[in-house]
């Protein structure tokens, strides 16, 4: 029997209604003859909460108890449903991480999945015809035996490891739009969704910003082979022809799309910030004196743009680095004065990344140039840019962010009919 798994985000488990609503999707796959294994996410808005109360708490708390207080999302959502599937007269029960197990490493409030056991999950399917409900974002580390949780949209990732570790014939992704779309939807009315994308552009499209599946879900998905389908849990349950090609988006090969666009799609991610440096001495070791520490300091820096010397003697510098960790990085920065010789720090945090990915740009010149036409012609000025293969990103105000994005999606012909 085709064995199957089927993950639930916040909005889909968000009280007793919708958890039902879930359980008859459940019903309607077990009917049809699947082995199937739920993963969950917590009710929204849940883990939001639980990590506002470690906040409250303490707010330099120890990483390994945030992880036991987020992780408790997850467990109330699994039981649940594992109790409405029973009351349904389907056999179920519920899994937490640790009872697999998932194994992760130990970078507590953002680990890595290093091993999941499946085989109690298959011994159900066969001996007891047994759906598995698993909670998802979380795991344990082996060798500490503390709870671990995957970062912020880590059910993604967990479905997809698990997957990949039952060797399902697919991994469903049910959230609350019927797939993935040319940008956020709930941004761009006029975005399309696509019936497939190819793993990269997808990684690129989750890094870049557009939350609908975690970045490492989409790495495990095309390092495994497995078949991800996002796909909306608001269609009526019973409306869906279980063999049928319900409303979705499959992410696959790049290999089983026919038709390539130049673009495919926009993401953008507010949580950036800025940082330059002015009159930085233009001298060799300078680059590595300032990015050193950011980096021992486990600050990511993102973009970076040198301007031409004009004196011969300094530059300003300037770079991005999480938004999150902006206080950090000025600070880091100001130690390090001495020792790199600069005039002062500006920064901002009202900014926005905005990116546009494509596998098409390999193959297509001055891509990029229409953008920035298309953006000065709007008076948006850019601040600052990256480009790599098959993606470039674009740096600007966030108060022009819907401006920006909208006019790209139309600039690049993604608007749909
Ligand atoms: P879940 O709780 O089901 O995991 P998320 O909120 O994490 O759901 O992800 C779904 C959301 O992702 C959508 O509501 C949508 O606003 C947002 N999103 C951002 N970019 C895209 C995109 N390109 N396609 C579809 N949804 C997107
Ligand atoms: N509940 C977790 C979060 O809100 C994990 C998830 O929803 O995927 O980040
Ligand atoms: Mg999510």
């Amino acid at each position: 029997m085709a064995r199957l798994v089927m993950k639930f985000g916040g909005t889909s488990v968000a009280d007793i209604d919708r958890i039902r609503n879930v359980a008859h999707h459940v019903k309607r796959e077990v009917d049809a003859g699947h082995h199937v294994a739920v993963v969950v996410s917590a009710m929204s808005g849940k883990t939001n909460e639980l990590v506002a109360w470690c906040k409250a708490a303490a707010p330099r708390h120890d990483a390994r108890e945030y992880d036991a207080v987020v992780a408790s999302g997850e467990q109330v959502t699994a039981g649940l449903l594992a109790m409405t599937l029973e009351s349904m007269g389907i056999p179920a029960r519920s899994w937490l991480g640790w009872q697999l197990p998932i194994i992760t490493s130990d970078a507590h409030a953002s680990a890595r999945i290093l091993d999941v056991n499946a085989d109690e999950l298959v011994k159900g399917f066969k001996e007891r015809g047994e759906v598995a409900v698993i909670a998802g974002f979380q795991g344990i580390h082996k060798e500490t035996g503390r709870i671990t949780t995957l970062g912020r949209g880590g059910s993604d990732t967990s479905a997809v490891a698990i997957a990949a570790a039952m060797q399902a014939e697919r991994c469903d992704i049910y959230t609350d739009v019927d797939g993935v779309y040319t940008t956020d939807p709930r941004v761009v009315p006029k975005a399309r969704r696509m019936e497939k994308i190819a793993f990269e552009e997808m990684l690129e499209l989750a890094s870049l910003g557009a939350k609908v599946l975690q970045v490492r879900s989409v790495e495990l998905g095309m390092v495994h082979n497995v078949r991800i389908f996002v796909r909306s849990s608001f269609e009526a349950p019973d409306s869906i022809d279980p063999h049928g090609t319900p409303p979705g988006t499959l992410i696959c090969d790049e290999a089983e799309i026919m038709e390539q666009q130049v673009v495919t799609g926009i993401a953008f991610s507010k949580d950036e910030a800025q940082v330059s440096l002015r009159r930085v001495q233009d001298k060799p070791g300078v680059a590595a004196a300032i990015f050193g520490p950011l980096a021992d300091g486990n600050i990511n820096v993102d973009m970076i743009v040198q301007n031409v010397s004009a004196d011969g003697a300094t530059t300003d510098l300037t770079f991005t680095v999480p938004s999150a960790d902006y206080d950090r990085a000025r600070d880091i920065l100001t130690k390090v004065k001495g020792t790199v010789g600069y005039d002062r720090i500006d920064g901002a945090t009202d900014v926005t990344k905005v990116s546009v990915i494509g596998i098409g740009m390999r193959s297509h010149a001055g891509v990029a140039a229409q953008a920035f036409k298309a953006l000065a012609e709007r008076g948006i000025n850019i601040r600052a840019i990256t480009t790599s293969e098959i993606k470039f990103s674009l740096l600007i105000d966030s108060a022009f962010t819907e401006l920006a994005v909208r006019t790209l999606h139309s600039l690049y012909g993604l608007d749909k009919a």
